[in-house]
């Protein structure tokens, strides 16, 4: 399935916010220009409709999708979520990254290839690291993880294993998969549209994933722009 931007329905998307996260040290842009914002919104719709078909059938509500020129190359949500059937590895930045490899094969990427990753909740440490050692270079999230997000992750932080104070290069060193600098990361993009399906599943009491959580608490707590 293949979706392809197009300028006019963007009139029907509403214009969010980009949140501000200044507290941290984090390599979130504030700042979003008119053209990229507009691109951005009409691909994180794409991202939250999947994320709400995960809500339909009572999983987490997380989307992703993964675009190359303007087309959708990879697409999930979050799976095994449900009380008895749960796992940590199913993310939705790792089913979209499984059905991106899948369908380009062992093509593997062009050196020029850009692709920005769309995802509806701010990236876990493991997902952000994966979609860093698949050639990532820009991911765009909606909501952010006030428990489980590693987008203010700094990456010359000795904790990270890579470019450690003591290297004689020094932390950032070129050829460090996680140097610093090497993603750009959009945080903010319809972030209230998330929210309001973070909110709907938390309020379901049926749901016993990450019930009572601090990410539960703060999304209960937390109110949309609009
Ligand atoms: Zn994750």
């Amino acid at each position: 399935m293949f979706w392809y931007f197009n300028p006019l329905t963007m009139q029907q998307i509403r214009s969010c916010s980009a949140v501000m996260r200044q507290d941290q040290n984090i390599k979130i842009m504030t700042v979003i220009d008119n053209g990229n914002r507009r691109r951005d919104e009409y691909w994180m719709l794409k991202a939250l409709e999947l994320a709400e078909k995960a809500l339909d059938r009572d999983d987490f509500p997380v989307g992703c999708v993964l675009v190359m020129d303007n087309e959708i190359v990879g697409a999930g949500a979050r799976i095994h979520t449900r009380s008895g059937d749960e796992n940590e590895l199913d993310h939705a930045e790792m089913v979209a990254l499984r059905d991106w490899i899948s369908r380009r094969g062992a093509a593997g990427l062009g050196d020029d290839a850009v692709v920005t990753v769309y995802c509806s909740l701010e990236p876990c440490l493991m997902c952000l690291g994966a979609l860093i050692l698949n050639g990532i270079k820009r991911i765009v999230y909606a909501y952010e993880d006030v428990m489980g997000g590693a987008a203010g992750i700094d990456f010359s932080n000795p904790i990270t294993g890579c470019g450690k104070n003591t290297d004689p290069a020094g932390p950032g060193q070129q050829g460090c998969l996680y140097h610093d600098g090497c993603v750009d990361i959009v945080g903010g993009v319809l972030r209230d549209e998330s929210l309001a399906l973070f909110r709907e599943y938390f309020l379901n009491t049926g749901q016993s994933y990450w019930k009572d959580s601090l990410l539960c608490r703060y999304t209960l707590d937390a109110s949309c722009n609009h």
